[in-house]
């Protein structure tokens, strides 16, 4: 095993350390890295689990081409790649203009990355449409930021969450959204039972179980909640007069429109208790320290810029900012968002926090990158750049680590966008996004483990990266592909200054010139080089040149960057959401995210212990809900509005209110049939961030007359290649059926799971068909049901006694235990399972054979590991030590520990009390 490399994770703007494992060229293994100020060594179980995720065998290796849309993509070279989108670009310009084409970009891109992409459109090309995924996701907090503290910068760090005794958790999960500060919530919880904690979500999520007080809001009615907290601080004399009097402005203006607010009218807008507003609001302005976290539930909102102004007016008032333990703390969505926001990747920003509107701010910006100017007019936001795209006004996209094709709302215009454009070129890491369908050109980029540059986190912090692995096959760094192609680009546009332009041999070279932009910026990082970074380890910002360190808190002193210094207070007021519900569609649906699996799952969809949790996308929706509708839990329902449909299964949940829903976001038509909850969401977006209002739609949901069923449950062997070759063969069957889904389950010997429901039944013949793609054909002797008048079929092979698939047709009711059994390796030994459970299993369902084999319950859900296998262990000798080395159980996020320390503790016992006395 090689030296590990320090690295970070991949997926949330937590920003988690990590180290790196390699052995022979490959990444085998990752920890948390104890020195990382984020997560001081621990791991959720999507970080624990980022090394089952690189593997070259299904990243896209080489550039593929279509020169004409009916034609398949075919490999192509690196020159002919880039000279043909070079051309096509140069041509489009040439004819329409610089506005005529744009750059769609992510946040999970590192910071060099997104500053070539930046200069490249408003410094080469002379366009600002340039914009990124973060503007679902973190453009509301940017605004919200700006219009009253003057500048896109959290104030708080995670340490602050030690050093509150008020937490307000606001439209954030971070209980399965960012794991590892919720284990520091629970930390603090665990220390100061004081501690008061209020969480404000339209449902009972995860993290609302560890509330004091949860305020199930109705959807949308944010502004009016904080203003009716503002009435009770103001009432109770909560306020701190002397604060806002020194260090704010505009405040008597919102004084008068709070008194619009008092917490009966609160209570009736909101859907809340009266006694509960007032609570929390006696909590808030109490608390020697008040500590906000929020996240999606106010950025994703029609108004989600007044959201976050609306809570950070909470802190102002009260001048809990600026102190230990106080501050409004926006949770950052993806790893790099923040770096993004940074270098001015957003189609109104400039670099270094500068505003496009500014003219003295794209007149330094033009200094620096020594071109003559940029331009003034706005690009295109994320939502409208798409919508240009199908009007033609937009005819080549350049998209980057992103996929619009599941992220964005109303997936039915955005893939008709993407189907109009002219050229679309996809720079990927993974073949396998619903994006990939509408690419001309496709380029392979280099991902996590393989990639040189600098992220920044939630708290500012920024951590420099260095590779582990060879990057595979062709495939190049982001911001080497970008300055490849803009060189060509200028060359074809006899670009003057072209070479200035992207002079840069490596990451360092951007890093450099990005930070010399920072210079007297409120973001300066004049002090941080590649070098401090890894002598030193992550820096917060600012640093600027000759201070000793970054700066943990801002606004320390009162002052904000705003003009005259002064925090500012913005009027607004109570507005719903974008679309209501009516009788026709009157079920509020919600959108979130889960524990183990990532934004569109190109990355954690390779991994079958991450579908352990949940396997496929569940409707939740109230059991009155439910009973209304004459549904059960598992039953299948069409949700719909005119946007789209979707059909998925329900589940009963009673921490909804009645009349609103909750959907994954996580699921596209890669692992079902249809494009998820976007098929529903709508494009209204916020009028000064212009994110859109992802998190809420208005639906009708109804039972799904889909009486014939289908399930096929398939064991490929030892690891997961087999099983993710087979699942992306299950996935040209799911646009056959009205509900589908396909997806894994299990550990190291996953299964795959295809479930499917449709009107009428499918012949025998397609059946034999379907068996055949999941290896399951007449080679095998198999054991079979059938009933031609009932259309049930079943069928189960087990070579040699050891059960490696199951397709039932028609009847369905085993699947889950089989489900379980089959994934169990307890079971997977010579013995196997009892024939006789087999042939009841496929069997019509009667009488259960006696009590049956379970699945051993998940004891470390981090590193997926069960009872069974812990006790086996024990019973071979294992200490908690040998457990953690052979399992990695326990050496996570630690929260199994005292379960872990129990088992071996209770075998012990066992093992004393069998010994002859
Ligand atoms: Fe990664 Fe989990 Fe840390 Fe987020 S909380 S950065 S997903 S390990």
């Amino acid at each position: 095993m090689n030296k590990p490399v320090k690295s970070t994770c991949c997926y949330c703007g937590v920003g988690c350390g990590l180290l790196i494992e390699t052995e022979g060229g490959q990444i085998v293994g990752v920890r948390g890295d104890p020195d990382h100020p984020a997560n001081a060594g621990r791991l959720c179980t999507k970080g624990a689990s980022l090394h089952l995720t690189a593997r070259p065998d299904y990243r896209l290796l080489y550039p593929e081409l279509r020169r004409q849309r009916h034609l398949p993509r075919q490999r192509v070279g690196w020159d002919e790649a880039l000279t043909h989108a070079a051309e096509r670009f140069a041509e489009i310009i040439a004819a329409h203009g610089p506005d005529s084409v744009a750059f769609y970009i992510s946040g999970q891109l590192l910071t060099e990355d997104y500053y070539v992409f930046n200069k490249l459109a408003k410094g080469l090309i002379g366009t600002n449409n340039v914009d990124t995924n973060s503007r679902l996701c973190m453009s509301s907090a940017v605004a919200g930021y700006k219009q009253t503290l003057g500048a896109d910068a959290p104030p708080c760090c995670y340490e602050d969450i030690a050093l509150t005794d008020c937490l307000l958790i606001a439209g954030a999960n971070p209980a399965v959204a960012h794991p590892i500060v919720f284990r520091r919530i629970e930390d603090a919880r665990a220390a100061n039972p004081d501690l008061r904690i209020i969480v404000i979500d339209p449902r009972r999520s995860e993290t609302a179980e560890i509330a004091d007080l949860h305020l199930p809001l109705k959807p949308g009615t944010d502004i009016a909640l904080y203003m009716g907290l503002l009435h009770v601080l103001l009432a109770e004399k909560l306020v701190d007069r002397d604060y806002i009097a020194a260090h704010t402005e505009g405040f008597a203006a919102l004084e008068e429109s709070v008194a619009a607010y008092p917490p009966a009218v609160v209570a009736e807008i909101c859907a809340l208790a009266e006694a509960e507003i007032v609570q929390a609001a006696r909590w808030f302005g109490k608390a020697a320290a008040a500590l906000s976290l929020y996240c999606q539930g106010l950025n994703q909102s029609a108004h989600g810029t007044h959201n976050n102004a609306a809570l950070i007016h909470l802190h102002l008032a009260t001048g809990q900012i600026g102190r230990p333990g106080a501050g409004p703390f926006s949770l950052t969505g993806q790893p790099n968002a923040m770096g993004g926001r940074e270098v001015g990747g957003l189609a109104n920003l400039l670099s270094a926090h500068r505003d496009l509107a500014n003219p003295e701010h794209r007149a330094e910006v033009a200094r620096l990158w020594g071109v003559p100017s940029v331009p003034a007019q706005p690009g295109k936001a994320a939502v409208e750049l798409f919508a240009a795209l199908k009007r033609g006004e937009i005819k080549a996209v350049w998209i980057a680590c992103t996929n619009p094709a599941q992220s964005l709302p109303d997936q039915n215009e955005v893939r008709a966008a993407l189907q109009a454009a002219d050229f679309v070129v996809l720079q990927e890491a993974y073949g396998n996004t619903d994006t990939a369908a509408y690419a001309d050109l496709m380029l392979p980029a280099t991902t996590w483990g393989e990639k040189e540059g600098t992220v920044t986190n939630s708290e500012r912090c920024i951590t420099h990266l260095t590779p582990a692995v060879a990057r595979p096959g062709e495939a190049r760094p982001d911001w080497e592909i970008v300055v490849d192609f803009a060189r060509r680009l200028g060359a074809r546009l006899e670009h003057p200054l072209t070479g200035q332009l992207f002079p840069y041999s490596g990451p360092e070279a951007i890093f450099n010139e990005h930070r010399e932009s920072t210079r007297g910026r409120d973001l300066d990082i004049t002090g941080i080089s590649y070098a401090l970074l890894d002598e030193a380890g992550p820096q917060q910002w600012p640093l600027p040149e000759g201070a000793s360190s970054g700066r943990r808190r801002l606004y320390t002193d009162g002052v904000f960057p705003t003009p005259g210094g002064r925090a500012r207070f913005v009027k607004l007021e109570h507005r719903p959401t974008a679309e209501a519900t009516d009788a026709a569609h009157p079920i509020a649906l919600l959108s979130g995210r889960l524990r183990d699996q990532w934004h569109g799952m190109s990355r954690t969809g390779t991994v079958a212990r991450l579908f352990n949790l949940d396997d496929e996308p569940l409707l939740s929706l109230h059991p009155a809900d439910l009973r209304q509708r004459d549904l059960a839990s598992g039953d299948l329902v069409r949700v719909a509005n005119p946007r789209g449909d979707v059909h998925v299964r329900v589940k009963a949940d009673a921490g909804l209110v009645r009349g609103r829903a909750w959907l994954p976001m996580h699921w596209g038509s890669q692992f079902m049939n249809s494009a998820g909850v976007n098929a529903l969401t709508l494009s209204t977006c916020d009028p000064f961030s212009q994110q859109p209002e992802l998190k809420h739609a208005a639906v009708a949901v109804d039972k799904a007359d889909l009486p014939w069923q289908l399930v096929i449950l398939r064991k490929t062997g030892a690891g997961e290649l087999a099983a993710l070759r087979l699942l992306a063969r299950a996935r040209q069957l799911l646009p056959d059926f009205t509900f589908a889904t396909v997806g894994l389950y299990g550990r190291d010997q996953p299964l795959v799971v295809f479930r499917a429901a449709h009107t009428e039944a499918l012949p025998e013949n397609r059946l034999l068909e379907i068996d055949a793609l999941f290896g399951l054909g007449a080679e095998h002797a198999a054991i079979v049901y059938a009933d031609q008048r009932r259309q049930i079929s079943k069928r189960a092979v087990a070579p040699d006694g050891k059960l490696i698939g199951v397709r039932l047709a028609g009847e369905t009711q085993a699947q889950s235990w089989l489900k379980e059994v089959m994934a169990d390796e307890a079971n997977d030994g010579d013995s196997g399972l009892d024939p006789a459970l087999i042939r009841w299993a496929v069997a019509p369902i009667g009488r259960r054979p006696g009590k049956l084999p379970q699945r051993s319950r998940t004891v470390c859900n981090c590193a997926d590991v069960s009872e069974a296998q812990i006790i086996a262990d024990v019973g071979a000798g294992a200490t908690l030590a040998l457990l953690q080395e052979k399992r990695k159980c326990g050496t996570f996020c630690g929260s199994c520990l005292p379960q872990l320390r129990q088992i071996i503790a209770s075998q012990a016992e066992t093992a004393a009390s069998a010994q002859p006395a």
